[in-house]
């Protein structure tokens, strides 16, 4: 398999490449040049398989013939997939007359482990083949900094950077970072918010000199193999509910905020999974919902939530998505992009929607209906859910039999929890502890050029 971008402004290029690459250097985000089909023979063949095996079968087709990892395919999923707590890594379960699929039994009990662990194997892989090193640097509000953190720690070859807003993220969140105490470890908490962290962040990147000569790498789900890892869940989930029967088409409801997750799930169904609907569940940050109901793709003010991993302005996935709907035609992508940057917003076609349409069905799920879900889970399946988890379950309602993509462990996000039930989640081991651990952090005011010194120093 080879890899283009949506904006049409990269020559084909192999899997490792394209991981390595990131975000493409076009501006655009990269997709393979054709999508592999699965048969129904396969599909049979697939549900009966461990959730390792699993992957390699589907991962295999995106890998490029005759590059080293995809030869090591095997034993970068058995070591990516062995710091999970559940022996079927992402299990599902029946919650009345739903189904949940639980990603949260990875090291920091969110699904970005799922697809980072996945990634911090192969990049140690990449870097050893080509006898290189890479310097990850990433800002997060979160979730997405621990499970890059637990992505790459004690990686030869590979440093990381992490920068989040000082007593702005949850306790047991700064905490996850701040105790992994790897010499390649680096946590920096900005004496500011989340944007200050990622405005110094940007600016980094865009030092070429410096980004190149220290060979800055992201983390962010722009990564193809990110999306790569996740559409092995889909995969399993429908053959532990159909029991592996081709004829048999379920519903899938995705928590979404930047539009990896039900783009897998999109890739899955495009690859031939027997998908009746994704379900593309939002908090009140509802620009994904807005655009499937008006066509039109507009930019508004984030609002925080007690979901705070959906809380995004902008989707930077959903440009894959928009490549597919706009017939793959890279000028049109390049035309939609130009007017974003611009305008704030573009407009698809009245027919474009209805087809976006006919895949997904979107509903924005509001706060008190949230909390409200958390306790229903509770009350009538006792089953108790992060409030991501329940934005999902809460939008799947109208779809009996759905299956709920459960990203969090509900500890993680407890005192909405708490708050929706009236008792505290029980901390599971990976948390319990937690916060007695010894930690270490670098704290900086919000200036690019102490973030700069403080990598020289580490890095020189
Ligand atoms: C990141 C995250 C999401 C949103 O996933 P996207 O791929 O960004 O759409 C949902 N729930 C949790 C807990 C997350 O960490």
């Amino acid at each position: 398999m080879r890899y283009v971008s949506t904006r049409g402004g990269v020559s084909p290029i192999s899997f490792s490449k394209a991981v390595m690459m990131g975000l493409a250097e076009d501006g655009g985000l990269l997709l393979p040049e054709r999508i592999p089909t699965v048969t129904d023979e396969q599909l049979r063949a697939w549900s009966q398989l461990s959730f390792q095996d699993l992957a390699v079968a589907v991962m295999t087709p995106f890998l490029t013939p005759g590059e080293a990892v995809t030869a090591q395919l095997p034993e970068l999923v058995r070591r990516a997939f062995a710091t999970f707590t559940h022996p079927e890594i992402t299990p599902v379960i029946r919650a009345g007359n739903h189904w949940i699929l639980e990603l949260f039994h990875g090291p920091t009990l969110a699904f970005k482990d799922v697809a980072l662990q996945f990634l911090g194997n192969l990049f140690e892989a990449l870097l050893a083949e080509e006898k290189g090193r890479l310097n990850i640097l990433g800002a997060t509000s979160g979730d997405t900094g621990s499970a890059a953190i637990h992505g790459v720690r004690g990686r030869a070859g590979i440093e990381i950077f992490i920068l989040h807003p000082h007593g702005r993220v949850s306790p047991i969140q700064e905490r996850q970072m701040t105790s992994v105490l790897d010499a390649n470890v680096h946590n920096i908490a900005i004496r500011g918010s989340f944007d200050d962290g990622q405005r110094i962040v940007k600016e980094l990147f865009n030092d070429l000199p410096f980004k190149q000569h220290y060979r800055l790498g992201a983390v962010n789900s722009i990564n193809w193999a990110r999306i790569l890892a996740q559409i092995v869940y889909f995969y399993y989930a429908w053959g532990r509910v159909t029991g592996g029967d081709p004829g048999k088409r379920v519903v899938f409801s995705v928590p979404t905020g930047n539009f990896g997750d039900i783009f897998a799930g999109y890739m899955a169904l495009r690859m031939g999974l027997p998908v009746e609907r994704l379900v593309l569940a939002t908090n009140r940050n509802d620009i994904l919902v807005r655009f499937m109901e008006s066509g039109e793709y507009r930019i508004g003010a984030a609002q925080p939530t007690i979901s705070p991993s959906m809380d995004i302005q902008i989707s930077s996935n959903f440009e894959r998505y928009l490549y597919y709907l706009l017939d793959e035609d890279p000028e049109a992508v390049q035309g939609a992009m130009k007017r974003l940057d611009a305008e704030r917003f573009f407009a698809v076609s009245a027919s474009q929607r209805q087809a976006a349409g006919e895949i997904f069905a979107a509903r924005r799920v509001e706060e008190e209906e949230t909390l409200q879900r958390i306790r229903l889970s509770w009350e009538q399946d006792r089953v108790l859910v992060d409030p991501h988890t329940a934005v999902g379950l809460e939008a799947a309602q109208p779809f009996p039999g759905a299956i709920s993509l459960a990203t969090a462990h509900a500890a993680k996000f407890g005192d909405a929890v708490q708050r929706a039930v009236g008792f505290p989640p029980e901390m599971p081991p990976a948390l319990a502890g937690m916060m007695e651990r010894p930690s270490r952090c670098h704290v900086l005011d919000p200036d690019p050029h102490l973030v700069r010194a403080l990598m020289r120093e580490v890095l020189d």
